[in-house]
Parts: structure tokens; sequence; C-alpha cells
């Protein structure tokens, strides 16, 4: 496996602390509101390592954290009423669900900050012994001077630094940042009544669930700098041992050439999208271009996503395949198919998926052309279809049955009233009343359905062309 570490900033060969094991960390978000498409593309583009990983016959230790303890919550709370553990379970829950739709892996581990409190207090402290924290009088804060490799994460100069989203406090360095917030109304600390500050959450809960550090610490490449920056240092200057080896950085989500904001009001929560898209989709195209790179999202890529997304699908069809079944971290895995393999080297290269997409397209291609000349060799089949319960566990779609995929859209009560005129034409065809059939499926046309008569009966699915 390569991979591209953005502090050395170059493609590097993976070497794990252990041996087939893989410890990834993921920063998660903080639960005051729904998740954006941002979110989608990070937790995408890392469940894809994720799934390489699996595939590659690693042990994958995946967590990703939730921030449900922070300045926005508690502003969110004073609007909406809701207590913390009222508006932070909600968005955890619904953030959940968009994962689960998206086919994000459930990490192994999803700490929520305000689980960790106690070992929070406790770096914090010992921090404090060390020398390396001080207090004022809103809160305990780090010297980033006495860290002597600080802004070795972001290379930035100090000039550059200024993190002025603190509160302007009398600190020593303007890079100084705060550990602990003074606040009557939290939690009880040797230095204070109070609650963390985001940079501690992270670092106290890795070194609780990870043992000397993380092969990859992963996120948005927004957070290398201050926030994986100074995780890092609280972390070097605590336990002497770095935070993780190798750090990966996903690029930013533009809307159609800008950048996605809230100030923009061009911000896209997921589960608006998913509306509108099939889920899979959504996934297909988030993924589709490399994660470092910087993703604009437009309607005209998606269409050719969709594209792409339906031949895989149409090929399920052809082979009457059903729903896969994804990945069981239980299982060791080793991929049989050539397709996969192939799919899984080309990822494996810091995640090619341009190239990993275009083995796809291929063997989609030849597997059509094998079935046009052969469409009854069964063990062909079985091959193709070894192929493709391989390739959507690695690339993480593909896992529906044909036709649930491309009824995608359309409403319970819709789908009681078409098998109900599909029932009526049958009748009428058996009939021999070809122009009651014929209104019957023109009527289900102007609903953009479409019907097929298969041997096996008549099968519908929606145009979503
Ligand atoms: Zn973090």
């Amino acid at each position: 496996m390569k991979l591209f570490d953005s502090v050395k900033k170059e493609k590097l060969d993976f070497i794990p602390k252990k041996e087939n094991e893989v410890c990834i960390y993921l920063c998660g978000p903080t639960t005051y509101d729904d998740a954006h498409l941002g979110h989608a593309r990070s937790s995408v583009c890392f469940d894809l390592l994720h799934r390489v990983f699996i595939a590659l016959g690693f042990r994958v230790k995946f967590a990703r954290n939730y921030t449900d303890i922070d300045d926005k919550i508690l502003k969110k709370m004073k609007e909406s009423g809701r207590n913390l553990s009222e508006l932070t379970d909600f968005y955890i829950a619904a953030y959940e669900r968009d994962m689960k739709a998206l086919n994000v892996l459930d990490p192994d581990f999803k700490p929520r900050a305000t689980h960790f409190i106690r070992e929070m207090i406790s770096l914090i402290a010992h921090l404090q012994k060390q020398g390396f924290a001080y207090v004022l009088e809103d809160g305990v804060y780090f010297d980033t001077s006495k860290d002597k490799s600080y802004l070795s994460l972001s290379k930035r100069g100090l000039e550059q630094n200024i993190t002025r989203l603190e509160n302007e406090v009398a600190k020593k360095n303007e890079s100084d940042f705060v550990l602990w917030k003074f606040d009557e109304n939290f939690y009880d600390a040797p230095f204070g009544k109070g609650r963390p500050g985001w940079h501690t959450e992270c670092v106290a809960m890795i070194n609780s669930l990870f043992n000397e550090g993380l092969d990859i610490h992963a996120g948005g490449i927004d957070l290398l700098f201050p926030h994986h920056e100074n995780e890092a240092s609280q972390c070097r200057c605590a336990n002497n041992y770095e935070l993780a080896s190798y750090w990966l950085h996903n690029g930013f989500v533009n809307i159609n050439g800008e950048k996605m904001s809230k100030s923009l009001n061009n911000s896209f929560f997921i589960k608006d999208a998913l509306n509108e898209f099939h889920p899979e989709l959504l996934r297909f195209y988030l993924q589709s271009s490399h994660y470092r790179a910087h993703f604009n999202y437009s309607l005209e890529d998606l269409a050719l996503s969709k594209k792409r997304l339906d031949k895989f699908y149409r090929l399920k069809q052809r082979l009457d395949l059903k729903e896969f079944s994804d990945f069981d971290k239980n299982k060791i895995y080793s991929f049989e198919s050539e397709v996969a393999n192939r799919a899984l080297k080309d990822l494996s290269d810091e995640l090619n998926i341009s190239k990993a997409l275009a083995t796809l397209d291929e063997f989609i291609v030849e597997a059509n052309l094998e079935l046009d000349k052969e469409p009854k060799n069964i063990s062909l089949k079985l091959d193709l279809k070894q192929g493709l319960e391989e390739l959507a566990l690695l690339f993480g779609f593909g896992f529906l049955a044909w036709n649930e995929y491309f009824q995608f859209g359309v409403s319970r009560e819709q789908k009681e009233l078409i098998m109900q005129k599909i029932q009526e034409r049958n009748e009428a065809k058996k009939m021999k009343d070809f122009s009651t059939a014929d209104k019957i499926r023109a009527e289900l046309a102007q609903m953009n359905i479409v019907l097929l008569d298969t041997p096996q009966g008549t099968i519908w699915e929606k145009n979503n062309a």
C-alpha cells in the first residue's frame, strides 16, 4: 500500500506499527447540525481507505469521533431550548443514518468527547505538571513555544500562524490554544470547573483507544492547521511520541466552483441530496475523484456518475443478481476474482480511484461482450457474479438487487398503485383486450414508469434519466 503523507508531502510505502494491523482515526463531526456534503466526502473517501485495508487482509481498527461539546453546540442549545444530550443524540442519530445510507462501514470506535472528560482532565493536568500549560482568567492554555517541533505538521511560519478564533486574552504566544475553558456549568477539574478545548478532545480519545499512537490520522485539509498541529503537539509533549505515522487529508467540496460554506449559503445537507439522488449514486460520485483533490459538485458530473453506476446494475440485471452483503469485519478477506484484485492494486497506489473505476468500466464492457457470445455459459456467469460481488465490497456500492436500484424515487403508495396497474394489465391481456393493456402501459409511462415483460412476468423500473 502506498499513501501520500501530507506532512512529509510525498508518497510513501505504508509500514504498519504492528504487522497486518492498521489503526486509523478520522476526525468526525461536531454534532450541532445535520451533516453536509463536506462531511459525506470525507467519510466516503476514508471509508474507501478502510475497505482497501480490509481487502488487503489487514485487521483494521477504525475510529471516528463525535465532538459533542463545543461553543457551537452551546449556542444551538440556547437557540433551541434543548439540553446537551437531547441535541447531540439527535444529530448523532441523524449522522449515523446518513452514513448508513452512503454504505460507510460502521467504525470500530465512535468515541464521544463527553465520555472521555476524565481522560482529558488527566492529560491537561499532566501537561500542566510538565510545564507545557499555563492558566489565564478564562482557561488553561497550551504553551506552543515549549514544543520545539510545533508547526512541523503544517510547516507554517509563525507569522501566518495566528489563531484569531480564540478569545483574545493575554496568551504568551499568539499560537497558544485553550486546553480547558472555565465554565461554571460543566465539569469539576483540579484546575477549575469547565469544559475541554476541541484540540484536546481528539488527543485524549486517541490516547485512550490506541497504544502509542496511530498508523493513520485522517481528516479534511482544513483541519491540518490548527487542529491537527495542536493535537500532535499535545501528544508529543505529553507522551514523547508522535500521534500518527501518516497524515492523510481530503480536499474541500466546492459547489459549482465556490467553496461550500454556511456563510455563502451554499452548503448542502446530505439528507437533502439523498432525497433527490440514490444514496449509492451520491457515494459513487463523491468518491469518483481523488480524495486529495478539491471536489467540485455539479449536476453534470453527477449525471455522468449515474450512467456509470447504471451500467454496473444493468450487468447485475443481465445476471439476475439479488443483494450482496457488505464486509464482515470478523473475517479476513482475500479476493478471488481477477478484476477485484486489479482494482485493489489500483487503489493500493494511494487510492487511485480513476484507475480503479476505469478497471471497473472495462470489466463491464468485456462482461457484456462475453455474455453476448455465450449467454448460457453458467461458469462465466458465476465468475462475473464473483467479480461484481468483490467489486461492491471494495468500492462500497452495487449492493442492491438490480430492480431495487432502478426503482429508486418511488414511494410505497406509488409502488402499490403500480403493482395494481400491472395486475389490471395482465388481466386485460388475458382477455385479449389489448387496447386497455396499452392504455395502462401509457398511463404508467406518464409516471415515468417503464414496464418490461419477461419470461418471469412483468417487471418495472423508474426512468430516472
Ligand atoms: Zn480531531
